[in-house]
């Protein structure tokens, strides 16, 4: 059997900042204005520390206006309802993003609510998860990751996606929830499977399309892929690698890729798959944001 082709979503995700980079340009001529990026960050956890930068670097990169906000860990709730009702009510800021998790005395969805639906970039705010929910995602901001996914399979597959077999291996509200709406949405024939769904190979057997978001180094095996499916691994999960020296690790995803890469037709790897899209689609989101808070008509959609 030949090799599945692999997915390139670093060259995908450079090719919509490029787009996004064009379009912001644009907004500057028509309106004067930049796409205002505000991100939170709380805490001083590492990896939140990588994404905030790079979520930065990507909206300068674009043209945007970003703003970064870098809270110690023992801000008061209080304190961060603040901040954020502060950039609710600034014109100059279209997105906010506040970096998860929060510290343990910080609500998560106390602060996630506060935020003004029309900028909550992240799209976790509950208008936004009902429109995407409800069949109106033209009117939803979209959680990052899931659209970006989307836009790989569309990439890979065309833009129908209609009759195929869908399977969502993962039920979280940021990713596998979504997924499966966006999917719908796209007529395809939805099944979500999670932790307690029975004989999971065979589930995943039946897709045509594979989305993966389980959080399980390589759980996901390579004869569980249906020969020609399309896979697209979310996982992001590092384990150690002691070949490559002593406590070195790595990322893989939650596909077994060296086998899968065997079965499918398309596949993404990890690192450089889902990763890069998510970045792009903050951009995006940031972008249309700031056109509809600026009462300027829609682009066409990047998915
Ligand atoms: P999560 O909130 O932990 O959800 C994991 C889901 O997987 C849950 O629905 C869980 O089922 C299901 N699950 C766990 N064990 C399972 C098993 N043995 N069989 C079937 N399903 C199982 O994780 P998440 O936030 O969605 O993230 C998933 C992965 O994507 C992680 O590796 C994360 O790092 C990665 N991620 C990547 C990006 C990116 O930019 N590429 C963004 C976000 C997340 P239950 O609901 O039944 O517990």
């Amino acid at each position: 059997m030949p090799n599945a082709q692999i997915i390139d979503g670093k060259a995908i995700a450079e090719s919509v900042r490029d787009e996004i980079t064009k379009r912001a340009a644009k907004l500057l001529d028509e309106s004067g204005k930049r796409p205002g990026l505000a991100v939170v960050l709380v805490g001083e956890d590492p990896a939140s520390q990588v994404y905030v930068r790079n979520k930065d670097r990507a909206a300068e990169a674009c043209g945007f206006n970003s703003v970064k906000y870098t809270l110690s860990a023992d801000t008061s709730e209080a304190d961060v309802l603040a901040l954020v009702d502060q950039l609710n009510n600034d014109p100059e800021i279209h997105g906010i993003l506040v970096q998860l998790p929060l510290p343990d005395h910080i609500d998560e969805s106390k602060v996630l609510r506060l935020i003004r639906p029309e900028k909550d970039v992240d799209g976790f705010h509950p208008v936004n998860v009902g429109l995407l929910t409800a069949g109106e995602r033209d009117s939803a901001l979209v959680p990052c990751t899931p659209a970006g996914s989307l836009v790989l399979l569309k990439r890979t597959l065309g833009d129908t996606l209609s009759g195929k077999n869908a399977v969502v291996v993962g039920r979280s509200n940021i990713v596998g929830k979504p997924m499966a709406s966006l999917l719908l949405q796209e007529s395809c024939t939805v099944t979500i499977a999670h932790s307690r769904t029975r004989d999971l190979p065979d589930v995943v057997r039946a897709a045509d399309i594979v989305v993966a978001a389980v959080g399980r180094p390589e759980m996901i095996k390579g004869d569980w892929i249906a020969p020609g499916a399309t896979v697209i691994d979310v996982g992001i999960n590092r384990i150690p690698a002691p070949e490559r020296g002593e406590g070195k690790s790595r990322l893989v995803g939650d596909v077994a890729f060296e086998e899968a890469v065997t079965h499918a037709g398309a596949i993404t790897p990890v690192p450089g798959g889902v990763g890069p899209m998510t970045i792009a689609m903050l951009m995006v989101n940031t972008l249309t944001a700031a056109r509809r808070l600026l009462n300027l008509p829609e682009e066409e959609a990047i998915f």
